[in-house]
């Protein structure tokens, strides 16, 4: 049950600037939006974030409601100087020294136990604070232009795909904030990978772009939340928002996935890191292709519109009307940078059913696995 609240096209009363021309003049604006409590979304190399003044509990419910966001899921504050993080933690360990040292400015967000000028409106009531330094200049810019620290979740509507494009926030936000800077495409396009420094031993509460690996080449031993590791209802994960279904396009989506693996010799789990640099098989790869025809063939011969979400090596395989490309297997990073553009274009093409292969490869499989399951409720086919 959450308190999502509904917005009436009633209110939508506010005039959304989108603005992509002079980057200098609309960053100055924009901070001047943020300055007098209003919402601004800019783009970071993560996703499109909706900022506003993370001191001023006014702004952040705000925040709240233009997305439609539970309340008690708190908002990641946005700093351009690392020295900002004294300024909102009470206790910096030298573990998140190291962290911020090696991944600052980058997408990774750190959660410190938080100092009172902090309101609760911003952390969802918890004595914790979500923290990054986000690489994208549009971004610096303008919380060096503002003056602020800039909470900002993604520019969706709650439970939809993060928005990667300033017209996926238009689609979302228009009407309901002041502002959008448009700064193109982002690079990364899943969220930060969120991890937990309140305890001796680094937690990650949401995986992302920065790798288990990654991190424990910089502070040794790195834990993942257990509640990410397998859906189950007794583990509540430590990140709020990881709980809330999201990114789920209107049709339904199934993942077909295969656990074979070349080199990997670790055991699959679902949505979780794995710790090397697997391939999916071949073999795996024809059998997956395979049962995504079957099924799509039912769908169709029922009469229903479907689309199938691939890659670059197998889109010419499927005997499908809608093939969505997200990226190419061989670079996972691809696959990041385009993964909510294809859920976002399943409800533009307005399928009934949408099947996927399942993109677990390497480093980033982990990440992926984690915002596509979500998007599929949990719905895997395995052959
Ligand atoms: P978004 O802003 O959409 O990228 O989502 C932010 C994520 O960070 C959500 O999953 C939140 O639950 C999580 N988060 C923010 N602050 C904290 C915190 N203090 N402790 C744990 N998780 C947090
Ligand atoms: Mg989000």
């Amino acid at each position: 049950m959450t308190n999502q609240k509904t917005i009436t096209t009633s209110e939508k009363l506010i005039n959304t600037k989108l603005m992509d021309g002079n980057i200098t003049a609309n960053v100055k604006e924009a901070a001047k939006i943020l300055q007098s409590k209003g919402l601004v979304a800019f783009p970071t190399e993560t996703v499109y974030g909706l900022g506003g003044d993370a001191l001023d509990e006014n702004a952040a419910a705000k925040i709240y409601t233009a997305k439609g966001r539970p309340s008690d899921n708190p908002l990641i504050v946005h700093i351009a100087d690392t020295k900002d993080v004294y300024e909102l933690a009470t206790e910096v360990p030298e573990k998140a020294t190291m962290l911020m040292e090696a991944f600052w400015p980058g997408p990774l967000t750190i959660i410190l136990p938080k100092k009172t000028i902090v309101p609760d409106g911003t952390t969802g009531g918890l004595n914790t604070v979500a923290i990054r330094m986000p690489s994208h200049p549009v971004a610096l810019s303008l919380i060096r232009e503002s003056g602020l620290y800039i909470a900002a979740p993604s520019a969706n509507t709650s439970g939809r795909p993060s928005p990667t494009l300033a017209k996926h926030v238009m689609e979302d936000m228009n009407g309901r904030i002041e502002m959008i800077l448009d700064g193109g495409a982002v690079g990364i396009g899943i969220e930060s990978t969120i991890v937990d420094l309140t305890g001796d031993v680094p937690v990650i509460l949401r995986p992302g772009f920065i790798t288990k690996s990654m991190l424990e080449k910089i502070v040794g031993e790195v834990t993942i939340d257990p509640a990410l590791i397998e859906p189950d209802p007794n583990l509540r994960p430590k990140a709020p928002g990881m709980k809330y279904t999201h990114y789920a396009p209107k049709g339904e989506l199934t993942i077909v996935e295969s656990d074979a693996f070349e080199n990997s010799g670790i055991t699959f789990t679902q949505g979780h890191e794995k710790a090397n640099n697997s391939v999916t098989t071949e073999e795996s790869i024809d059998n997956i292709v395979t049962k995504i025809n079957e099924l799509v063939d039912e769908k169709v011969n029922a009469g229903f519109q479907v689309a199938v979400i691939t890659t670059s090596e197998n889109a010419n395989r499927f005997n499908c009307e809608n093939i969505l490309v997200a990226g190419n297997r061989a670079q996972g990073e691809t696959i990041a940078a385009k993964l909510y553009q294809v859920l976002r274009q399943c409800d533009e093409l307005d399928v009934d059913y949408i099947f996927s292969e399942a993109f677990n490869d390497g480093e980033l499989g982990g990440a992926i696995m984690n915002r596509l399951l979500k998007a599929a409720g949990h719905r895997v086919i395995k052959v």
